[in-house]
Protein backbone atom coordinates (compact mmCIF):
# COMPACT_ATOMS: atom_id res chain seq x y z
CA UNK A 1 0.00 0.00 0.00
CA UNK A 2 1.23 3.43 -0.58
CA UNK A 3 0.14 6.50 1.15
CA UNK A 4 -0.92 9.64 -0.52
CA UNK A 5 -1.92 13.10 0.73
CA UNK A 6 -4.11 15.43 -1.77
CA UNK A 7 -6.66 18.01 -1.70
CA UNK A 8 -10.38 16.41 -2.09
CA UNK A 9 -14.20 17.68 -3.30
CA UNK A 10 -16.42 15.20 -2.11
CA UNK A 11 -18.56 14.12 -5.13
CA UNK A 12 -20.48 11.38 -3.37
CA UNK A 13 -21.25 9.90 0.51
CA UNK A 14 -22.96 6.97 1.53
CA UNK A 15 -22.78 5.18 4.94
CA UNK A 16 -21.32 1.95 5.42
CA UNK A 17 -21.27 -0.84 7.99
CA UNK A 18 -22.08 0.82 11.62
CA UNK A 19 -19.60 3.77 11.31
CA UNK A 20 -18.17 4.47 8.19
CA UNK A 21 -18.57 5.75 4.99
CA UNK A 22 -18.11 5.13 1.44
CA UNK A 23 -16.86 8.10 -0.36
CA UNK A 24 -16.54 9.34 -4.03
CA UNK A 25 -13.66 11.93 -3.94
CA UNK A 26 -12.66 13.90 -6.90
CA UNK A 27 -8.56 14.83 -6.15
CA UNK A 28 -6.19 17.16 -7.34
CA UNK A 29 -3.74 14.61 -7.64
CA UNK A 30 -5.14 11.64 -8.26
CA UNK A 31 -8.28 12.20 -10.39
CA UNK A 32 -11.39 10.60 -9.00
CA UNK A 33 -10.97 7.66 -6.05
CA UNK A 34 -13.62 5.92 -4.61
CA UNK A 35 -12.55 5.28 -0.94
CA UNK A 36 -14.10 3.54 2.52
CA UNK A 37 -13.82 6.22 5.34
CA UNK A 38 -13.34 3.63 8.36
CA UNK A 39 -15.16 5.15 11.55
CA UNK A 40 -15.67 8.12 10.09
CA UNK A 41 -19.16 8.57 11.41
CA UNK A 42 -18.05 7.74 15.04
CA UNK A 43 -16.09 11.62 14.31
CA UNK A 44 -12.89 10.23 16.01
CA UNK A 45 -9.76 12.74 16.16
CA UNK A 46 -8.36 11.41 12.83
CA UNK A 47 -11.61 12.88 10.86
CA UNK A 48 -12.45 17.27 10.87
CA UNK A 49 -14.89 16.63 8.25
CA UNK A 50 -17.86 14.64 7.60
CA UNK A 51 -17.26 14.07 4.04
CA UNK A 52 -20.41 16.35 3.09
CA UNK A 53 -20.98 16.57 -0.98
CA UNK A 54 -19.68 19.33 -2.23
CA UNK A 55 -17.04 20.45 0.31
CA UNK A 56 -13.14 20.73 -0.23
CA UNK A 57 -11.49 18.58 2.04
CA UNK A 58 -7.44 17.74 2.84
CA UNK A 59 -7.16 14.02 2.90
CA UNK A 60 -4.74 11.13 3.44
CA UNK A 61 -5.39 7.76 1.91
CA UNK A 62 -4.00 4.47 1.54
CA UNK A 63 -3.92 3.33 -2.38
CA UNK A 64 -4.75 -0.31 -2.58
CA UNK A 65 -2.69 -1.78 -5.19
CA UNK A 66 -5.02 -4.51 -5.28
CA UNK A 67 -8.45 -2.54 -5.76
CA UNK A 68 -9.93 0.36 -6.86
CA UNK A 69 -11.34 0.87 -2.75
CA UNK A 70 -9.13 2.73 -1.24
CA UNK A 71 -8.90 3.53 2.48
CA UNK A 72 -8.94 7.24 3.90
CA UNK A 73 -7.66 7.47 7.09
CA UNK A 74 -7.47 11.55 8.02
CA UNK A 75 -9.74 13.84 6.69
CA UNK A 76 -9.80 17.67 7.24
CA UNK A 77 -12.28 20.20 5.94
CA UNK A 78 -10.73 22.65 4.11
CA UNK A 79 -14.10 24.66 2.83
CA UNK A 80 -17.45 24.60 2.52
CA UNK A 81 -19.98 26.62 0.48
CA UNK A 82 -22.90 27.84 2.98
CA UNK A 83 -24.58 29.98 0.36
CA UNK A 84 -24.62 27.04 -2.31
CA UNK A 85 -25.99 25.24 0.93
CA UNK A 86 -28.66 27.73 1.34
CA UNK A 87 -29.88 28.66 -2.20
CA UNK A 88 -31.58 26.14 -4.19
CA UNK A 89 -30.62 27.28 -7.14
CA UNK A 90 -27.16 27.85 -6.14
CA UNK A 91 -26.99 24.03 -4.81
CA UNK A 92 -29.10 22.73 -8.04
CA UNK A 93 -26.08 24.28 -10.16
CA UNK A 94 -23.61 22.74 -7.80
CA UNK A 95 -25.03 19.17 -7.92
CA UNK A 96 -24.95 19.60 -11.65
CA UNK A 97 -21.01 20.31 -12.03
CA UNK A 98 -20.36 17.26 -9.21
CA UNK A 99 -23.19 15.02 -11.14
CA UNK A 100 -21.06 15.95 -14.41
CA UNK A 101 -17.53 15.22 -13.24
CA UNK A 102 -19.17 12.02 -11.75
CA UNK A 103 -20.02 10.79 -14.82
CA UNK A 104 -17.83 12.38 -16.99
CA UNK A 105 -14.72 11.91 -15.31
CA UNK A 106 -13.03 8.20 -15.15
CA UNK A 107 -11.51 6.78 -11.88
CA UNK A 108 -7.96 7.17 -11.69
CA UNK A 109 -7.16 9.76 -14.42
CA UNK A 110 -5.52 12.73 -12.83
CA UNK A 111 -6.76 15.68 -14.15
CA UNK A 112 -5.52 19.30 -12.19
CA UNK A 113 -6.95 21.34 -14.42
CA UNK A 114 -10.83 20.33 -14.22
CA UNK A 115 -9.85 20.04 -10.33
CA UNK A 116 -9.14 23.89 -10.67
CA UNK A 117 -11.79 24.33 -12.76
CA UNK A 118 -14.56 22.65 -10.36
CA UNK A 119 -13.08 24.68 -7.30
CA UNK A 120 -13.17 28.29 -8.84
CA UNK A 121 -17.10 27.69 -10.07
CA UNK A 122 -17.63 26.56 -6.35
CA UNK A 123 -15.95 29.37 -4.83
CA UNK A 124 -17.91 31.96 -7.81
CA UNK A 125 -21.23 30.28 -6.86
CA UNK A 126 -20.83 30.76 -3.40
CA UNK A 127 -20.03 34.36 -3.44
CA UNK A 128 -21.17 35.63 -6.56
CA UNK A 129 -25.38 36.47 -7.30
CA UNK A 130 -26.62 35.01 -10.07
CA UNK A 131 -24.89 35.08 -13.62
CA UNK A 132 -26.84 33.70 -16.78
CA UNK A 133 -25.53 30.82 -18.53
CA UNK A 134 -23.40 29.54 -16.04
CA UNK A 135 -23.86 26.18 -16.59
CA UNK A 136 -23.55 26.77 -19.78
CA UNK A 137 -20.15 28.45 -19.10
CA UNK A 138 -19.10 25.06 -16.72
CA UNK A 139 -19.77 23.11 -19.94
CA UNK A 140 -17.51 24.80 -22.42
CA UNK A 141 -14.86 25.08 -19.82
CA UNK A 142 -15.36 21.76 -18.99
CA UNK A 143 -15.47 19.96 -22.70
CA UNK A 144 -12.67 22.22 -23.68
CA UNK A 145 -10.58 20.72 -20.48
CA UNK A 146 -11.99 17.07 -21.16
CA UNK A 147 -10.75 16.02 -24.82
CA UNK A 148 -14.58 16.35 -26.12
CA UNK A 149 -13.82 19.71 -27.05
CA UNK A 150 -16.59 20.39 -30.22
CA UNK A 151 -14.61 21.34 -32.89
CA UNK A 152 -15.83 24.90 -34.42
CA UNK A 153 -13.08 26.68 -35.94
CA UNK A 154 -13.32 24.10 -39.40
CA UNK A 155 -15.38 21.59 -41.08
CA UNK A 156 -15.32 18.46 -38.86
CA UNK A 157 -15.36 16.61 -42.75
CA UNK A 158 -13.00 18.45 -44.92
CA UNK A 159 -11.15 20.51 -43.12
CA UNK A 160 -12.43 23.85 -44.80
CA UNK A 161 -12.13 26.86 -42.69
CA UNK A 162 -14.54 29.33 -45.33
CA UNK A 163 -18.04 29.19 -44.28
CA UNK A 164 -21.05 30.71 -43.65
CA UNK A 165 -23.43 28.49 -42.74
CA UNK A 166 -23.07 25.82 -40.45
CA UNK A 167 -24.62 22.47 -39.21
CA UNK A 168 -23.60 20.86 -35.66
CA UNK A 169 -22.90 16.60 -36.25
CA UNK A 170 -23.26 15.45 -32.69
CA UNK A 171 -21.69 12.65 -33.96
CA UNK A 172 -18.88 13.86 -35.69
CA UNK A 173 -18.08 16.63 -32.83
CA UNK A 174 -18.22 19.64 -34.81
CA UNK A 175 -19.24 21.80 -37.45
CA UNK A 176 -20.14 20.74 -40.94
CA UNK A 177 -19.89 22.94 -44.21
CA UNK A 178 -22.77 23.42 -46.36
CA UNK A 179 -20.82 21.07 -48.62
CA UNK A 180 -20.76 18.17 -46.26
CA UNK A 181 -23.79 18.45 -44.63
CA UNK A 182 -25.05 15.02 -45.93
CA UNK A 183 -22.11 13.45 -44.29
CA UNK A 184 -24.61 13.90 -41.16
CA UNK A 185 -28.30 14.29 -42.30
CA UNK A 186 -29.02 14.47 -38.09
CA UNK A 187 -26.52 17.59 -38.37
CA UNK A 188 -28.21 20.25 -36.76
CA UNK A 189 -28.42 23.89 -38.31
CA UNK A 190 -26.51 26.57 -35.60
CA UNK A 191 -26.33 30.07 -35.82
CA UNK A 192 -23.36 31.97 -36.20
CA UNK A 193 -23.66 33.81 -33.06
CA UNK A 194 -23.56 30.71 -31.30
CA UNK A 195 -20.46 29.61 -32.85
CA UNK A 196 -18.89 33.22 -31.87
CA UNK A 197 -20.45 32.75 -28.57
CA UNK A 198 -18.96 29.82 -27.22
CA UNK A 199 -15.66 31.12 -28.52
CA UNK A 200 -15.51 33.70 -26.40
CA UNK A 201 -16.54 31.66 -23.74
CA UNK A 202 -13.48 29.52 -24.42
CA UNK A 203 -11.01 32.33 -24.00
CA UNK A 204 -12.56 34.43 -21.82
CA UNK A 205 -11.76 34.02 -17.87
CA UNK A 206 -15.00 33.62 -15.80
CA UNK A 207 -14.96 36.45 -13.63
CA UNK A 208 -15.01 38.26 -16.86
CA UNK A 209 -18.10 36.83 -18.00
CA UNK A 210 -20.33 38.29 -15.20
CA UNK A 211 -21.09 41.26 -17.34
CA UNK A 212 -21.40 39.22 -21.08
CA UNK A 213 -24.84 39.38 -21.82
CA UNK A 214 -26.30 36.52 -24.34
CA UNK A 215 -29.24 37.02 -26.23
CA UNK A 216 -32.30 34.91 -25.72
CA UNK A 217 -32.38 33.17 -29.21
CA UNK A 218 -28.09 32.20 -28.72
CA UNK A 219 -29.18 31.31 -25.38
CA UNK A 220 -31.96 29.22 -25.79
CA UNK A 221 -29.86 27.30 -28.74
CA UNK A 222 -26.75 27.06 -26.77
CA UNK A 223 -28.32 25.08 -23.85
CA UNK A 224 -29.79 22.84 -26.54
CA UNK A 225 -26.56 22.15 -28.52
CA UNK A 226 -24.50 21.48 -24.94
CA UNK A 227 -27.04 19.46 -23.61
CA UNK A 228 -27.43 17.48 -26.74
CA UNK A 229 -23.57 17.06 -27.48
CA UNK A 230 -23.30 15.97 -23.38
CA UNK A 231 -25.77 13.42 -23.51
CA UNK A 232 -24.68 12.13 -26.77
CA UNK A 233 -21.74 11.58 -25.33
CA UNK A 234 -22.22 10.67 -21.75
CA UNK A 235 -25.95 9.04 -22.10
CA UNK A 236 -26.74 10.06 -18.71
CA UNK A 237 -30.07 11.02 -17.26
CA UNK A 238 -29.01 13.97 -14.48
CA UNK A 239 -30.76 14.53 -11.36
CA UNK A 240 -29.87 17.98 -10.75
CA UNK A 241 -31.02 19.36 -14.47
CA UNK A 242 -34.77 17.70 -13.65
CA UNK A 243 -34.38 19.94 -10.36
CA UNK A 244 -33.07 23.14 -11.87
CA UNK A 245 -35.87 22.70 -14.52
CA UNK A 246 -39.02 22.17 -12.13
CA UNK A 247 -37.19 24.64 -9.96
CA UNK A 248 -37.59 27.02 -13.56
CA UNK A 249 -41.03 26.01 -14.17
CA UNK A 250 -42.25 27.07 -10.49
CA UNK A 251 -40.56 31.00 -10.95
CA UNK A 252 -41.99 31.24 -14.31
ZN1 LIG B 1 -16.86 20.46 -45.22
Amino acid sequence: MLIHKTDAIVLNRRDYRETSYLVSLFTSDFGKIHAQAKGARRKIDKFGSSFSPITHNAIVFYESLKSDLHIVSQADLIEHFPNIDKNVEKFGLASYIIELISAAIPFGEKNREIFDLVMKFLKFLDKNDKINNIAQIFEIKFLDLSGFKPRLDYCVHCTSQMFTMSKFSYVLGGLLCEKCYNFDINAHNLMQGTVATIEHIEKTKLEDLQSFKIISSISVELEQILRRFIDFHLGIQFKSLEFLKKLRLANV
